[in-house]
C-alpha cells in the first residue's frame, strides 16, 4: 500500500468517548485513527463514452503517476510528479475524460454493471459519481433515472452529466421513497444512501463532531424506507446494490438484516480483488442474519481508501 500522509493536527484531533468505546470494539482502533486520520488518495475514473484508459494514459503520464486501482479496470489513484493536486483544473478533466472519484467509491457501480438493456434507478444520485459510470457501463443506451432529494445538488449532478457527454439519463427531484408512487419497476438500481459518513473522516475530519448514535439511529430509518421502496419497484429477477460510506452496523448490516426479515431478498456473493473484513453479524443488543456475511465491508485502513459497505441484492423471480 502507498505511504500514508497523516494530517499535521492529527494529535488534536479529539474523539468522543462513545465512539471510542464503539470502535474499539468494531475494528482495530489504533490502526483505523492511522488511516483515518491521513490524507486521502487521489483518483480519477476514466470515462470510456469520451477516451480510452490508453489514451488517457498517455495524455497524462509524462506529469502524473497513474497507479491501477484493483477492482475497477478504468480507475486509477494519481499523483503529481512535482506535487500538483488540483487534479480538477486538468483539461481532461473539463473535457469529460476523467471523472475524480474515490476509489472505494467505485465498488458500488462495478457491483450493480448495469448493461445497454438495463432501465436503472440511481436513487440518491448527487452529484454524480456513480451515475456516471453506471452509464459509461452502458455505452450510453438503456435508460438511468437519476434522483435526488437536494434541489442543491442537482445542479453538479447534472452539469457532470453533460460533462461527461451522457445522453441515457434522465433527472428527477424528490425523496426516493416517491418512486414507490410512480408506477415504474426498473431492472437493476441503486441506493447509494445518505448515511453519517464515518467511513470518510479522512475527507470531512468534521463528521466526528456530528457523530452520535441517535443521529445514526435516525438515518437508519431514512435508509429503511429507501431500500424498501427500491426492492418494492424492482422487478422479479432484478439486481439491486446498497451502499454507504458509513461504518455504523445500524446504517449497513443493521439495514441489510431488516429488509431479510420483511422481505424474499437473497443476498448475491460480491467477487472482486479488494481486501475486505468481516461484516458485522453481531452488534449491541441485535444478531443479524448470517447471510449478512455475503456483505462487502471494508475500513480505511483495508486498502488505504475510505470506509464502504455494499450490497448486492437479488429479487428471485421468473429470470432466476
Ligand atoms: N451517489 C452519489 C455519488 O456517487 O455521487 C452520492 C450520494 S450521497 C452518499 C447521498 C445522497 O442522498 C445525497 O446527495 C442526498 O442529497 C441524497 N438524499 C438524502 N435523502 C434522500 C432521499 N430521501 N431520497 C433521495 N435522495 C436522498
Amino acid at each position: 500500500m502507498a505511504d500514508i500522509e497523516p494530517f499535521p493536527n492529527k494529535d488534536s484531533i479529539e474523539f468522543k468517548d462513545k465512539f471510542v468505546e464503539r470502535y474499539s470494539k468494531l475494528t482495530d482502533f489504533e490502526e483505523w485513527k492511522k488511516y483515518s486520520l491521513a490524507f486521502p488518495r487521489k483518483a480519477i475514473r476514466v470515462n470510456t463514452l469520451k477516451i480510452s484508459v490508453e489514451e488517457l494514459k498517455k495524455r497524462l503520464e509524462e506529469n502524473w503517476v497513474l497507479e491501477q486501482v484493483p477492482w475497477c479496470k478504468e480507475g486509477f489513484w494519481i499523483t503529481h510528479k512535482e506535487g500538483r493536486r488540483d487534479i480538477g483544473n486538468l483539461k481532461e478533466h473539463a473535457l469529460g475524460y476523467i471523472y475524480v472519484q474515490e476509489a472505494s467509491s467505485m465498488i458500488p457501480g462495478k457491483v450493480l454493471f448495469p448493461d445497454a438493456g438495463d432501465k436503472v434507478l440511481d436513487m440518491c444520485a448527487a452529484p454524480g459519481s456513480k451515475t456516471t459510470q453506471m452509464c459509461a457501463y452502458m455505452e450510453n443506451k438503456g435508460l438511468v433515472f437519476a434522483n435526488d432529494v437536494e434541489g442543491i445538488r442537482l445542479a453538479p449532478l447534472g452539469i457532470n452529466i453533460q460533462r461527461m457527454g451522457i445522453t441515457n439519463c434522465v433527472l428527477t427531484i424528490m425523496p426516493g421513497q416517491r418512486y414507490a408512487k410512480s408506477g415504474m419497476v426498473f431492472d437493476k438500481i441503486l441506493v447509494d444512501a445518505p448515511c453519517s459518513g464515518t467511513g470518510t473522516v479522512n475527507k470531512s475530519p468534521g463528521t466526528l463532531k456530528m457523530w452520535n448514535p441517535a443521529m445514526i439511529k435516525r438515518l437508519a430509518i431514512v435508509q429503511r424506507n429507501l431500500i424498501k421502496t427500491a426492492y418494492d419497484i424492482l422487478k422479479p429477477g432484478g439486481i439491486m446494490v446498497y451502499s454507504t460510506c458509513s461504518n455504523e452496523p445500524e446504517e449497513d448490516e443493521g439495514v441489510i438484516d431488516w429488509l431479510l426479515k420483511g422481505t424474499d431478498a437473497k443476498l448475491l456473493d460480491i467477487d472482486l480483488d479488494i481486501k475486505r473484513s468481516d461484516p458485522i453479524v453481531e452488534f449491541e443488543d441485535e444478531k443479524y442474519n448470517p447471510e449478512v456475511r455475503k456483505c462487502l465491508r471494508i475500513w480505511p485502513q483495508d486498502n488505504h481508501t475510505e470506509g464502504f459497505f455494499v450490497t448486492k441484492i437479488l429479487k428471485p423471480g421468473k429470470n432466476n
